[in-house]
């Protein structure tokens, strides 16, 4: 049965460009008849303000959006994250790190053609820590392309050697890396699709080696272009995005439906929340998105 999901990190309240890949997902599972589910990815305390998690809950309610079964929080979770770790560490994949960010570039780190930053120089792998506190978990990854034909951006591919080399599943400081945490997430909660922000498309190839590298089938990917500021920048709280009003849930939420290019009509934010959202399962396509590049927008 189909699976998706949203997974807002809570590093502040929902935006527009938050609720746009929100709304994509939700829509794409419910036209599907499958089940949508709501995760929170707050593995990284010292970026969550103390509400942000009741804000984003807030605004999915206010817009109509209602996830499947109960919400879940990958701070609970460590302890599946350590099972994966024990998987890939008998699969003799996985060894110590104590690199400073600064010894890496002292190594001569070349920086990723991905755009992921610096390609790790592989210097734990071949001398690896014996003993100290403080250890991150790397994993290796060999010279192999790995490709995906995503639903919205086409066909991809990357060599993780060339992008970021061997990389984190967990940090010095224990925790868990964005990529081992939601991988093994859509591993258990069985998730066949993930419809997110293009941002994370050259972020994929990890999630698909380590899912791979787990021995489970790889779900299907679309990326869904991103909401940029009049700047050209990304929405997003670093760049002062403003949080969404939901009191004009009925604006917002035509506005998210206008950006995915559904035909809405003018008097549609004056309806009933329930009614625009059955109106956007009954028409809406991932056709219209197909191909489209980062749009400007003025929220
Ligand atoms: N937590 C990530 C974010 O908010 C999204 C993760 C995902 O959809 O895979 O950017």
């Amino acid at each position: 049965m189909y699976a998706g999901r949203f997974a807002p990190s809570p590093t502040g309240p929902l935006h527009f460009g938050s609720l746009v890949t929100a709304l994509a997902s939700f829509l794409r599972a419910r036209q599907q008849s499958g089940r949508w589910l709501v995760r929170i990815e707050d593995i990284d305390p010292p970026r969550q303000p103390g509400d942000a998690i009741e804000r984003i809950v807030g605004s999915l309610i206010a817009h109509g959006l209602d996830w499947d079964g109960e919400l879940t929080f990958q701070s609970k979770r460590s302890s599946h994250y350590d099972q994966a770790i024990e998987q890939l560490r008998q699969s003799g994949l996985i060894y110590p790190c104590d690199c400073s960010r600064r010894q890496i570039k002292d190594a001569g780190a070349k920086i990723g053609d991905a755009g992921l930053g610096l390609i790790y120089p592989g210097t734990c792998r071949h001398s690896p820590p014996l003993h100290g506190d403080s250890l991150a978990l790397r994993i290796r990854v060999n010279d192999e392309v790995i490709r995906f034909d995503d639903l919205l951006q086409g066909p991809q591919e990357q060599n993780l050697s060339k992008a970021s080399g061997d990389f984190l599943l967990r940090r010095r400081d224990g925790l868990y890396s964005y990529a081992l945490a939601g991988t093994v997430d859509d591993i258990l909660q069985g998730i066949t699709e993930i419809i997110r922000g293009a941002d994370l498309l050259s972020e994929t190839p990890r999630h698909i080696y380590l899912t791979r590298k787990l021995g489970v089938e790889v779900p299907k990917y679309g990326h869904v272009a991103v909401a940029l500021n009049p700047a050209g920048q990304k929405l997003s709280k670093q760049n002062y995005a403003r949080a969404l009003d939901d009191n004009q849930a009925g604006e917002n939420l035509v506005a998210a439906l206008r950006f995915l290019r559904l035909p809405v009509q003018n008097d549609m934010p004056q309806l009933p929340i329930s009614e625009i959202i059955d109106w956007a399962i009954s028409n809406f396509s991932l056709d219209t998105m197909k191909g489209v590049e980062s749009q400007r927008v003025n929220f």
